[in-house]
């Protein structure tokens, strides 16, 4: 196994916070509190609300920033009040997207098999897709663990081919570790992480899996970042609450290096 392969990815998940001229001044202290130092050894991603899109694409221009939306529509356009398509966000300057945040399933219905949907969309408009993953508390006290992410991974990847894989990052985000300031062990996210590039593995060959980043997020901070991190199957963060904090941010990503 050799880390190597494969590019470390730490993304802010903004969620529903942060105005346009707050986004501005977010990505202004980010680039600040990362400035002068190294940053080479990581993709920098921010992923803010919609609204937030234009300010925060041209704080971040020329800049080691990438910004991403949060979710998109699967379909090109149409009637699909309050919705948002992939074509939209590429046009609008953003790189990556967030697609099947546990969020998203929670509270506003998203399933498995439009979160497959989502994905061919953002693929086709040549958006970058952060897909997650993750179980439910009584899932994982179940031991059920390993098969709940893996049909996830199956479901959301169906006609996915080779190629578009060097597009998707996958994040492993334990329902019960987002926003609840418990983070799994380190041991407990290298293991699913591993499951997930098994998966990846037995779906296309074991050298796309070996190139995939497979990220873990649920309550990543400055603290426990460095460790987290320095698993050999764990690529990078997706990051909450932490990632409004441009120190914070800026710590993470060091420990990324
Ligand atoms: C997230 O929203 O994806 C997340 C991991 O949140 P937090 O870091 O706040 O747990």
């Amino acid at each position: 196994m050799n880390k190597t392969t494969r590019r470390t990815v730490i993304a802010g998940n903004w969620k529903m916070n942060k105005t346009p001229s707050e986004a501005e001044q977010l990505i202004g202290e980010i680039l600040t509190a990362v400035s002068g130092k190294s940053t080479s050894g990581c993709e920098i991603v921010a992923c803010v609300p919609y609204v937030d899109i234009d300010a925060a694409v041209k704080a971040a221009a020329g800049s080691v920033v990438k910004i991403g939306a949060e979710n998109c529509h699967w379909a090109k356009s149409g009637a699909f009040t309050g919705e948002i398509s992939a074509d939209m966000l590429k046009a609008c300057g953003v790189e990556y997207v967030i697609i099947g945040h546990s969020e998203r399933r929670q509270y506003f219905g998203e399933t498995d098999v439009t979160v497959n949907q989502r994905v061919k969309a953002a693929l086709e408009a040549g958006l970058k897709v952060i897909l997650c993953v993750g179980e439910l508390l009584e899932q994982r006290e179940q031991g059920i663990t390993s098969e709940i992410v893996s049909l996830q991974t199956k479901i959301a990847l169906m006609g996915i081919n080779e190629n578009q894989m060097s597009d998707i990052i996958i994040a492993y985000e334990p329902v019960w570790a987002i926003g609840t300031g418990k983070t799994a062990t380190c041991e407990q996210a290298d293991e699913v992480c591993g499951i997930i590039r098994n998966v990846i593995a037995s779906l296309y060959s074991d050298k796309v899996a070996q190139a995939t980043t497979i990220q873990y997020g649920g309550s990543m901070n400055a603290k426990n970042a460095k460790e987290l991190l320095s698993m050999v199957n764990v690529d990078g963060g997706l990051i909450g609450g932490a990632s409004l904090k441009a120190e914070d941010f800026a710590v993470i990503i060091e420990a990324a290096q």
